[in-house]
């Protein structure tokens, strides 16, 4: 998990916080005299499928360079959820889409990493990709052609997996997942066609 070491007020040095005598995962500025809370960041992501294939980007900047993972980044302030995805489409892999053509996939809580992440899915009639200024390249994996062995975020292989499964199945619930230190689990919140 990324640790805040400084407050983002005045530039202080953090001190754990301890409450009742036990560490509360916050962060306490002397300077200030305030806790400070590290919120999870919001990733957004997108599947985007061309018949039985996903688009991948291989990522040029660290951290995982040179390591492949789904397109997506951090939500930035003033985007709504699918703009974010959208401009992380463009900007990684060279495909325009517009937030409507993206459709809510599977939303997460991975603890470990302190983040949410947003996934949207949508579906393209061609191949057609180009690595961004953040990418060494980009490209449509059929599941047996991904680079299992050289993903950037292995936590996610299975919602990864999942999303081929259903591509397979042709169906498309809407899933959640949470994963902890403790437990992975994907469950689905709704059928397709409620
Ligand atoms: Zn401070």
């Amino acid at each position: 998990m990324p640790k805040l070491n400084f407050c983002p007020e005045c530039a202080g040095p953090l001190t754990a916080q301890v409450i009742n005598g036990e560490p509360r995962g916050q962060h306490y500025c002397a300077r200030c005299a305030q806790g400070v809370v590290d919120h999870p960041m919001i990733v957004v992501t997108a599947f985007v499928a061309c018949g039985k294939r996903l688009l991948w980007v291989q990522r040029a900047l660290q951290p995982q360079q040179g390591k492949w993972a789904i397109p997506g980044g951090f939500l930035e302030e003033g985007e709504t959820l699918a703009q974010g995805s959208a401009r992380e489409l463009w900007e990684e892999a060279g495909v325009r889409l517009s937030p409507q053509q993206l459709q809510l996939y599977m939303v997460g809580t991975i603890t470990f990493i302190n983040q949410i992440y947003v996934a949207f899915r949508a579906v393209v009639p061609v191949e057609q990709c180009q690595a961004g200024v953040e990418s060494l390249d980009a490209r449509f994996f059929a599941r047996d052609e991904c680079p299992w062995d050289n993903v950037a975020y292995p936590q996610v292989n299975d919602s990864i997996k999942q999303a081929y499964d259903d591509l397979d199945n042709g169906t498309f619930d809407v899933w959640e997942a949470e994963m902890t230190a403790a437990h992975y689990a994907l469950r689905k919140v709704r059928q397709s066609g409620d």
